[in-house]
């Protein structure tokens, strides 16, 4: 039987047209499609300023660090995310605190951001987890009741009086929250262009900035350009110019511009975006919704709620009353069938490297509950309606044989 993989990049005949083109052009690093690709950033979020970077884990680093986030502050991150939003926290010598997050929807909890907020608190990092944006109104609410708290040590967090709201995009491009894009909720929000992710570059990231209107936007685009290049004076494109070669450095800067050669992928991908890809993505989703209504056992996620569209980047399905040994065995199951998926995410304090700096799972127990019941099934533009119908039906057998196997073998199943 033909296998269903978890999530291929659409790369066709207008992707290898493209990038044939930038490598032809004589311009293969940052340069004008890197641009193209900002004003397409900027055009469908909403957004006065995109800067393009190499990853997102690179953009939400080079935002930390120019709100002067280091040591001895502390950035509140999920426990239920991918680990880049906490490693990004640890590259600048600050301490990550962890929260739990929602049972609706994985995305962080207010009120549990609202009890670890401290006068150490320079940032809170929502992420949008499967693309479903975070509520933002709540944090929002959490953040202007805790103001008092804040002590800034930089002109940044002097001007700002309050910790910056950085999300972790990497799931959410084209994600609506009240009438508004993804982009537009937080100080800044980071996507990222990952060969898995709903727009790729294969590898990159686009910053947004949506800093209160007393920053100078423009001016950070330029403090971002020169921190993604060595902390020098002229790029590239700059020095390329009659007789402009020589330059300064101001400080030890980063390596992390995206070259024009994988801006090429991302401008067809994000122009055939919001028309083809989204829709596509969300059709998906609810062809998954109902092929898989009539299981009690499945616990769905929603697209779509009073406040909130998806962007359809994860199915997070869940299987209600099971635990991690039955979840991991059904997953087998699944994979024996020719389907492959996937589990988002396995929280940060089981990670060594957080477990290890005394991180507990006990301390969050909804992040452990998803953790141990979910299943994430593919959604991909090349996916059809009746391939999800076959993943369906190989879910709902695996589901089948593991119950079965728990009645004739029920002292496999640990108390
Ligand atoms: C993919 C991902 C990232 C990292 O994105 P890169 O572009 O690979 O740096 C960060 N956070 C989450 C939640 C992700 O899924």
């Amino acid at each position: 039987m033909e296998k269903i993989p978890f999530s291929p990049p659409r790369i066709d005949q207008e992707i290898v047209d493209e990038v044939t083109a930038a490598l032809r052009s004589g311009w293969i690093t940052t340069g004008p499609r890197t641009k193209a690709l900002e004003a397409e950033v900027e055009a469908m979020t909403g957004v006065t300023k995109a800067f393009c970077v190499n990853s997102c884990t690179a953009g939400m680093e080079l935002m930390l660090r120019w709100f002067g986030v280091g040591p001895g502050d502390e950035v509140i991150v999920p426990a239920y995310t991918y680990c880049a939003t906490a490693n990004v926290v640890m590259h600048c010598g600050a301490k990550p605190v962890m929260v739990d997050v929602r049972p609706e929807d994985a995305t962080i909890d207010p009120q549990a951001v609202a009890a670890a907020i401290t006068p150490h608190t320079k940032a809170i990092m929502p992420v949008d987890l499967g693309g479903m944006p975070a509520v933002y109104d709540e944090l929002w609410e959490v953040v202007e009741t805790h103001k008092n708290l804040f002590q800034a040590t930089t002109p940044e967090q002097e001007q700002l009086g309050r910790p910056l709201m950085l999300t972790d995009a990497a799931h959410s491009l084209g994600a609506i929250y009240q009438g508004k894009s993804s982009a537009q909720q937080a100080d800044a929000t980071v996507f990222s262009f990952h060969a898995v992710k709903n727009v790729t570059t294969a590898e990159g990231g686009a910053i947004c900035l949506n800093l209160p209107s007393s920053f100078d936007v423009l001016a950070l685009y330029r403090t971002l350009n020169t921190q993604s290049l060595h902390g020098q004076s002229k790029d590239a494109l700059a020095k390329f110019g009659k007789n402009s070669w020589e330059y300064d450095v101001h400080s030890a800067g980063f390596k992390c511009n995206m070259p024009d050669v994988l801006a090429a992928i991302g401008l067809v991908e994000i122009k055939r975006y919001t028309n083809d890809t989204l829709p596509k993505r969300i059709q998906l989703f609810e062809d998954y919704q109902q092929f898989l209504k009539p299981m009690d056992w499945a616990q769905r996620p929603f697209a779509k709620d009073e406040h909130r569209q998806s962007s359809a980047h994860l199915y997070l399905l869940r299987i209600k009353d099971f635990d991690l040994e039955f979840r991991n065995a059904m997953i087998q199951r699944i994979f024996d069938q020719g389907v492959s998926v996937n589990v988002h995410y396995k929280p940060l304090p089981l990670l060594s490297f957080y477990k290890n700096l005394g991180y507990h799972m006990g301390d969050f127990p909804v992040a452990c509950d998803w953790w141990q019941r979910v299943i994430t099934l593919p959604i991909f533009y090349d996916l059809q309606k009746s391939q999800v119908e076959r993943v369906a039906a190989a879910v709902k057998k695996a589901y089948h044989q593991q119950k079965t196997s728990f009645h004739t073998l029920p002292l496999h199943r640990k108390s």
